[in-house]
């Protein structure tokens, strides 16, 4: 008899649970906050050239304890339904953790993206949104989905459109989705928010000196290493922002096409570019190559970076990690079992449920832009600018000195939607960050901030159900 493997799915539940005993609950209402309400399972036909192919597809809405639920698409030939429960599970916890008030959901194609045209890619798109509306499953009230592995704003604007089509006149239609072009409804800042998010994430960490001091480390982030697996859209905002803004050395990236490794370290942008030239990373001028893309994973480094898929550091190479700190930011990289082995190492995990919350979070902005009908910033700019204009001057008038004009323009500036969007998302990964602190710090017996960070989601969760009166 084939014995079941230990998967994705079960990893999940295997931290809820083992966080669960913590909160002190019942039972039945742990059951409710844990286990996924729907799951809806699409299989729909496709004319690929001149043949129709099947295409597999899910939509799972984890959790109605807040509506709209929230959750991106995924498209890749590994989509299970399994896979898609467990993703729509974290991002419930997800948007607690971050105070977006959503419950979690999430979708999956079960293609490989890369092997499709545009032509193509337009048709799967939009007969998987017809499925959707057809059951319900979208919607700016009901169920919002948004972009995540093999998607991004293209298939967001297809959906939207498509939606738009069915829902003809529906005021609120925009916010059926989220991650769209910022010419179609979309906002400043979407793209690159879950990387960023990361970044904060990560920078707010060493900022507190008990938790860095306990793995040897000085605090700050400045001249830190950082090793990154997956130069997708996470992975390289990730870098690029670590290094601009937070003075972070990348050392190594790894790839679908292998690892490269250099000492002095190297530049995301310009990674980035070569890649795109020569189709591999492996061609960025002084770089090592790695004899194998999972050797990265096991260097020695200050922060460790999984940016690509789920159960990428298992049971099989855990005991070789070297970094001290490991940032998910992709979703479930590590999977319950590989995570005992280095907690016992003292290792610490910065927990996916909260680092990669950036982008849902700024999809949380992007969705009230929707319903407000109207760009963050457009009311106060001018009148900021104006009222700072007149400090200035009255503060020039009565020192008798006067600022040159860059300084003027710097002191004066009204916020932009993009400066709101950042500040909201640092304001925001700040915040929970300390949420998730203060409970590691108030119960003895939680050890890790996994753990931390599941009770902090399970009490707001719960909160709301009591505070609904949801049960009859
Ligand atoms: N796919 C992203 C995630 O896993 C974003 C979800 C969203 O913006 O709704 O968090």
């Amino acid at each position: 008899m084939s014995k079941k493997i230990h998967g994705f799915y079960d990893s999940v539940l295997e931290s809820f649970d083992k966080a669960a005993v913590h909160t002190g609950l019942p039972k039945g209402l742990l059951e409710q906050i844990k286990l996924c309400n729907a799951v809806y399972r699409i299989n729909f036909p496709v004319k690929i050239g001149n043949k129709i192919e099947v295409v597999e597809a899910y939509r799972v809405q984890h959790s109605n304890h807040r509506n709209p639920t929230k959750g991106g698409i995924r498209y890749s030939s590994h989509v299970n339904q399994e896979e898609v429960m467990a993703l729509a599970t974290l991002m419930t916890y997800k948007c607690a953790i971050v105070d977006v008030p959503f419950g979690g959901a999430k979708g999956g194609v079960k293609i490989n993206p890369w092997k499709y045209s545009e032509d193509e890619l337009e048709r799967i798109t939009r007969r998987y949104t017809v499925e959707l509306i057809k059951k319900n499953f979208i919607g700016p009230g009901r169920d919002v989905p948004a972009p995540d592995y093999g998607t991004g704003s293209r298939e967001m604007a297809w959906i939207l459109d498509t939606y738009q089509t069915f829902a003809n006149g529906e005021l609120d239609s925009a916010g059926c989705v989220t991650g769209k072009p910022v010419n179609q409804n979309g906002i400043r800042g979407r793209t690159e928010a879950t990387g960023r998010g990361v970044y904060y994430g990560i920078k707010e960490f060493f900022e507190h000196k008990d938790l860095v001091s306990a793995i040897g480390l000085e605090p700050g982030i400045a001249g830190k290493t950082m090793v990154i697996q997956g130069l997708g859209n996470v992975g390289s905002y990730t870098g690029s922002i670590s290094q601009h803004e937070g003075d972070v050395k990348v050392i190594s990236v790894s790839e679908r096409e292998g690892a490269i490794y250099k000492e002095d370290g190297i530049d995301i942008e310009k990674l980035l570019k070569v890649r795109k030239s020569t189709g591999s990373i492996l061609n960025y001028p002084g770089a090592k190559k790695l004899k194998t893309r999972e050797e990265a994973l096991e260097l020695k480094c200050d922060i460790l970076v999984p940016a690509a898929l789920e159960n990428q550091i298992h049971v099989g190479n855990a005991k070789n990690i070297k970094a001290k700190v490991i940032a998910e930011a992709a979703n479930g990289p590590v999977t319950s079992r590989a995570e005992k082995i280095l907690l016992k190492k003292g290792v610490v995990i910065l927990p996916d449920m909260y680092l990669n919350a950036g982008g849902v979070t700024v999809s949380y902005f992007e969705w009230l832009k929707n319903l407000s009908h109207m760009r963050f910033g457009r009311m106060e700019k001018r009148f900021d600018h104006n009222t700072y204009l007149n400090l200035v001057g009255i503060t020039e008038r009565l020192t008798g000195k006067s600022v040159n004009d860059k300084e003027k323009a710097f002191l004066t500036r009204g916020a932009d939607e993009i400066d709101l969007v950042r500040s909201g998302l640092e304001e925001t990964m700040i915040s929970s960050f300390q949420q998730i602190k203060e409970v590691y710090k108030r119960k003895r017996k939680i050890t890790d901030l996994r753990t931390a960070a599941f009770v902090t989601a399970i009490n707001k969760i719960s909160n709301d159900y009591n505070s609904l009166g949801v049960f009859p």
